[in-house]
């Protein structure tokens, strides 16, 4: 057995968190390779390590005090040395770190150094082996993942070897210069180091106890959600669900290795696995999560015969691809048809696009509706259950909303439906009491 752990900013904030990681991994003799983040929030209002090296980069391009950014960084790094009788030589890093600031250097070795430090000093507390990311991952010129080159430098510069820690969130252009990935891109070093040791298990060690069934912050204590498919995963992280990177699946599901949401300051709960593929929920429960996200228009098209004319829904959809629009859904009617998209997409264009439409496809009606919320209802259970729908529906209705939009995906996993945004929260409500 084999595990690649990723501990996540909050989990590695101060040195009180890195002993409780170093806990974790020394309880557990198969958490061989380690994916540290830089240190995160200690406390509401503090400022993550990350966000501190941009600042820093950024105040150095103006020609502003950057020195007493940086100082403030290598406070952060020196009291988790200082408390956990580490011995590092951070002094040299951050001289380094100034001389490249000081001739000019890029925002991504900047933002990087935050999980490099960080995975230096916790390979000397956990007396393991620091692997710079920078010799393992790798990108193409283009600055595209290089999954090829990356796997080949794995077998080379890794060699078999466990016990190592690889620091989170970059790794190298052909020329050797840093390049990271989008933020909270630890999540996907994680992913790609389990592929690369063909792991047996991810586990993703974060600040809450896995997915919940829906927001906290709109249901009071929802319940967990045990164990969730890579599908189902996607459809709710790409509805706003957030706790893992969605690129980080991507990786682990191609290899089919379990990932494991687990809780650092929790360290006895469970969490949450999820898994390409997986039986009826253990508990019962027919869906497994909610998740929505407001801020989308809806263009509304209406043409009689329309469902006769060859083309039609191909020359919107033209129209569309000349704004570089990336529409969300389209459902249609006999005559009618609709174009759900992000009101971003759509900003400050609204009427050049509605005129645009007409003269392609010369319709009886067309508006543009703002205010809209899509919410999803998403479950594996639902496949093979008769009745979820109208479970759904009996919901909303009872809590008085009215659906202007309803889209079932062909997988028959999930429901997607469109709200108004003023009904978003009682939506949701009503929907998980129903079926919770
Ligand atoms: N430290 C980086 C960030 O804050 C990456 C990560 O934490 O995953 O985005």
């Amino acid at each position: 057995m084999k595990k690649v752990v990723k501990f996540g900013g909050s989990s590695l904030a101060d040195a009180g968190q890195f002993r409780k990681v170093a806990a974790i991994i020394m309880s557990d003799p198969s958490r061989v390779y380690v994916v540290p983040s830089a240190p995160g929030k200690r406390f509401k209002g503090d400022t993550k390590v990350t966000d501190l090296l941009i600042r820093c980069h950024e105040t150095a391009q103006k020609g502003g005090d950057w020195e007493s950014v940086l100082e403030e960084v290598k406070d952060r790094y020196c009291a988790i040395r200082g408390e956990l009788g580490l011995r590092s030589p951070l002094e040299e890093e951050f001289a380094l770190i100034a001389e490249h600031l000081r001739l000019g250097t890029t925002i991504d070795y900047v933002a990087s150094r935050g999980e490099y430090l960080n995975g230096i000093l916790l390979a000397e507390f956990l007396e393991y082996e620091f692997i710079d990311a920078a010799k393992l991952i790798w990108f193409d010129a283009d600055g595209r993942y290089d999954a090829d080159k990356t796997r080949q430098e794995f077998e080379r510069v890794l060699n078999g070897r466990e016990h190592v820690v690889i620091p989170g969130f970059y790794g190298a252009r052909p020329d050797g210069s840093v390049k990271t990935f989008s933020r909270g891109g630890s999540d996907i070093t994680g992913a790609i180091v389990s592929q690369a040791v063909n792991a047996d298990m991810y586990e993703n060690w974060t600040d809450v106890s896995g997915f919940l069934t829906c927001d906290p912050g709109i249901v009071a204590n929802p319940h967990p959600i045990r164990t969730i498919t890579y599908r189902e995963l996607r459809e709710l992280s790409y509805m706003g669900a957030t706790v893992l990177h969605a690129e980080s699946i991507f990786p682990v599901k191609e290899a089919g290795i379990p990932i494991n949401i687990r809780n650092t300051n929790d360290p006895e709960a469970p969490g949450t696995m999820i898994v390409a593929h997986a039986g009826q929920d253990p508990d019962g429960d027919v869906i497994t999560g909610i998740a929505g996200r407001k801020g989308y228009v809806v263009i509304r098209i209406e043409k009689d015969m329309m469902n006769e004319e060859v083309g039609f829904a191909c020359r919107v959809l033209d129209v569309l691809r000349s704004f570089d629009i990336s529409f969300e859904h389209l459902p249609s009617g006999i005559d009618t048809m609709c174009a759900v998209i992000s009101e971003k997409e759509v900003e400050g264009r609204e009427s050049d696009i509605l005129n645009a439409v007409s003269r392609a496809v010369n319709p009886d009606f067309i508006c543009m509706d703002r205010g809209l919320a899509l919410i999803a209802v998403v479950g594996r259970g639902m496949r093979n259950m008769t009745g979820t729908a109208s479970r759904v529906f009996s919901a909303v209705a009872d809590a008085g909303v009215n659906i202007s939009m309803i889209d079932q995906g062909s997988s028959e996993m999930n429901i997607i439906m469109g709200i108004r945004e003023e009904d978003f929260d009682k939506t949701i409500q009503n929907i998980y009491k129903a079926f919770y």
